[in-house]
Formats: C-alpha cells, sequence, structure tokens
C-alpha cells in the first residue's frame, strides 16, 4: 500500500456522498389511475354515483310504467345434490371441477382441491335493514349449515346484494376455522369491525396464493356505496382463479368495458391460447339502460364479455333471485338466448342453470369445448 492510499480512499469516499447528494431522489411513483384521492375511479368511464334527481326519475318512470311486471314462471330450482358435493369437497386432487348457483351471484365452485364461494348472501334480503328492501324469490340452493367446509370467500364490492355481512359472519363461524376472505381495497375495515378475521384485501392485478391457487383481482367497471357518504370509498372487481386443473373468471357486477380485452391479453400467456374453462358473468338487473348500462351489462354485452375473454363456457348468474330492477325477474334467460343465437354461439356455451344445479365441469385440456 502507498503512503498516500488513505488519503485517495478518503477522497474518493467523499467523492461518492457528493455523487450520491447530486443525485436526484427517486421520485414516489405516481399513484395507479384508479386511486384518486381516497377514492376509486373505473378505468374506461368516470363514473358518478347516481345521484336524487336520477334516482327518482327512475322509480318515477317505474311506477307510471308498472314495471318490473311479475315473471310468468317462478325462478326454476332443484334440489342439490348434496353427497355429491361433500364427497368432491374433501376430494383433493381428485376434486372434480363444479359450480352450483346458489342464487344471484352466489355460487359454490370447487376447483383446484378448494371449495370457493362466490359473493355469499344468505339472507332474506339485500338490503341494509332486515325489514325492508329486495325480498329473496327462492331459498339458496344450498343453506349456509349444508355447505362443505368453505376455504375462501370472494368478495366483488361492497353493495348490500354482494357484500352480505351476516352471511360473512355465519361463514367466518363455520366448523373448522373461517375461510380465507378476499375483498378489493377499502372493504376490509368493514369486515373486520364486524368481528371477521382472515381477510385480505387486494388491489386491481394484485394476487394471492392458497393452497397452490392463484387468486388474482381485476378491473371490471361498477362502483361502490354502503350509503351516502362512502361512495367510491372501497374498491371493486372481478377474480380470476388459477388452478393447475381450472382457471375461472367471476366478474361480480360490471358494466361493459375494454376492461375483458385486458383481462384476455393479460393472462393469456399463461393461459396458453386457451381462456377460462369457466366465467360467472352477471345477465341481470339490467333495466331501464339509461340508467343502469354504465354498471350493470345486458345479456347481449354479457355475451361479448365472454366472447372478449375466450371463455370455454359461462354460468349466468346474478338473476332471477332479487328484484332490483325494471325487467322481469325471469327476462334474462330468454334475452340471454336471443343473443347467442345473434351471435351463433352454441346453447352449450353460455347457459343458466336452475338455482341448486351443479355443473360439473371437464379439466383444463381435456373434454369438448363449447362451441363458438
Ligand atoms: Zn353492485
Ligand atoms: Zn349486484
Amino acid at each position: 500500500m502507498t503512503p498516500c492510499s488513505p488519503l485517495r480512499a478518503l477522497l474518493g469516499l467523499l467523492m461518492l456522498c457528493l455523487a450520491t447528494l447530486a443525485r436526484p431522489a427517486p421520485a414516489e411513483p405516481a399513484p395507479p389511475a384508479h386511486h384518486r384521492d381516497g377514492r376509486f375511479q373505473n378505468q374506461y368511464l368516470e363514473f358518478a354515483p347516481p345521484g336524487l334527481l336520477r334516482l327518482m326519475r327512475w322509480r318515477w318512470d317505474a311506477a307510471r310504467a308498472g314495471v318490473p311486471r311479475p315473471p310468468q314462471a317462478p325462478t326454476p330450482r332443484v334440489a342439490a345434490d348434496l353427497a355429491f358435493l361433500r364427497a368432491n369437497a374433501g376430494a383433493g386432487a381428485a376434486m372434480v371441477p363444479t359450480a352450483t348457483w346458489i342464487g344471484h351471484a352466489t355460487v359454490l365452485v370447487q376447483m383446484g382441491g378448494l371449495n370457493v364461494l362466490t359473493d355469499p348472501i344468505f339472507s332474506e334480503r339485500a338490503s341494509p335493514l332486515s325489514w325492508t328492501g329486495p325480498l329473496r324469490a327462492q331459498p339458496p340452493g344450498l343453506a349456509l349449515a349444508e355447505l362443505p367446509r368453505i376455504d375462501a370467500v370472494l368478495v366483488s364490492h361492497d353493495h348490500y346484494d354482494h357484500c352480505d355481512l351476516p352471511s360473512l359472519k355465519a361463514l367466518a363461524a363455520q366448523p373448522g376455522g373461517p375461510p380465507l376472505f378476499l375483498v378489493p381495497l377499502g372493504l376490509k375495515a368493514l369486515l373486520e369491525d364486524a368481528g371477521i378475521t382472515h381477510v385480505v384485501e387486494l388491489d386491481w392485478w394484485q394476487g394471492r396464493s392458497l393452497q397452490g391457487v392463484d387468486i388474482v383481482m381485476t378491473p371490471v367497471q361498477h362502483w361502490s356505496a354502503r350509503g351516502l357518504a362512502d361512495r367510491l370509498r372501497s374498491l371493486w372487481g372481478g377474480w380470476a382463479l388459477f388452478a393447475a386443473d381450472f382457471h375461472l373468471f367471476f366478474a361480480g357486477d360490471t358494466g361493459y368495458s375494454p376492461d375483458f380485452a385486458d383481462i384476455h391479453a393479460r393472462f393469456a400467456p399463461r393461459q396458453g391460447g386457451f381462456g377460462f374453462d369457466l366465467a360467472l358473468l352477471p345477465v341481470g338487473a339490467y333495466e331501464p339502460r339509461w340508467f343502469m348500462k354504465d354498471q350493470h351489462v345486458n345479456p347481449e354485452e354479457a355475451v361479448r364479455i365472454h366472447l372478449d375473454l375466450a371463455a370455454r363456457r359461462t354460468l349466468g348468474i346474478h338473476w332471477g333471485t332479487f328484484e332490483l330492477t325494471d325487467e322481469p325477474l325471469d327476462e334474462p334467460p330468454r334475452a340471454l338466448a336471443a343473443a347467442r343465437r345473434a351471435r351463433g354461439l352454441a346453447d352449450e356455451s353460455f347457459v343458466v342453470t336452475p338455482i341448486g344445479q351443479t355443473l360439473r365441469l371437464p379439466r383444463r385440456g381435456t373434454g369438448p369445448v363449447a362451441g363458438q
């Protein structure tokens, strides 16, 4: 070592410090475009929650027109195949992928060894109050006590017909321990205030793995509010689930938007050119269009989403259970059949089922693909 090396080392250190100081501080990453000062917005539509005037115009028009008209027939319902569902629930890797419509947006999905429940509502009314609000037209296809032990509950957003606290609390108290509750950003506090633990809240495109199944939250076009003061304060979204032998998409509530083409493009690499094995898409609560279009698809738009996602098969949900809007409760299946025909889709590619019926679905890469 030369005599001047300590001095050179000191100078070197000094230069390094100066260079570090001169470098601009790393900029705070810009918040994602859908985060707006404690509220959230859609990707493709600035959603303005309906004001009192629009709400009154809707109700006034509906009263004058005498809509919704009563359904011609009750929503079909069959007894659930409990023995099969329970046996399949514990089948592990041998689990047959299934979807059982329990009513409204509540579906029991069995896939990848998991028992998953979407937007569970088992209550009599979809309402903040137990004595008023939309009443169930049919009891749930499975009672809470008839469910297998649920591993994961997916909540799409905070509207009362999707985020029913009495149902969530009952599930949290299920024998064998609570499920994992997956909710959009801003919704965890509501559940925790209700005493529900095991809650994970996620932003769009964030995911969580559960027993080898990847669960990812996606954008959809909707909004949120439990009351007048918390509009757009929590996020909304769909859920994509990826097991080795089955890929599922659940949309929650949504208007039609390019979000679904985005979802397909984003996940296409991991789907090897094949889309979702099953999509659960809303087909009800769509009239009048001037009021509902931005937030709820009609069956024709749901068919477009089915195509955007390149779904192998779709089950239509969010109909026939709570009378929320102006179309008759039994209209969505008829409108869906017309929309399918208009697109030349095979009947089995986009179906509705009776409440309580279980669809047994082929594993990924096997069995016939529903024709398009
Ligand atoms: Zn909603
Ligand atoms: Zn809804």
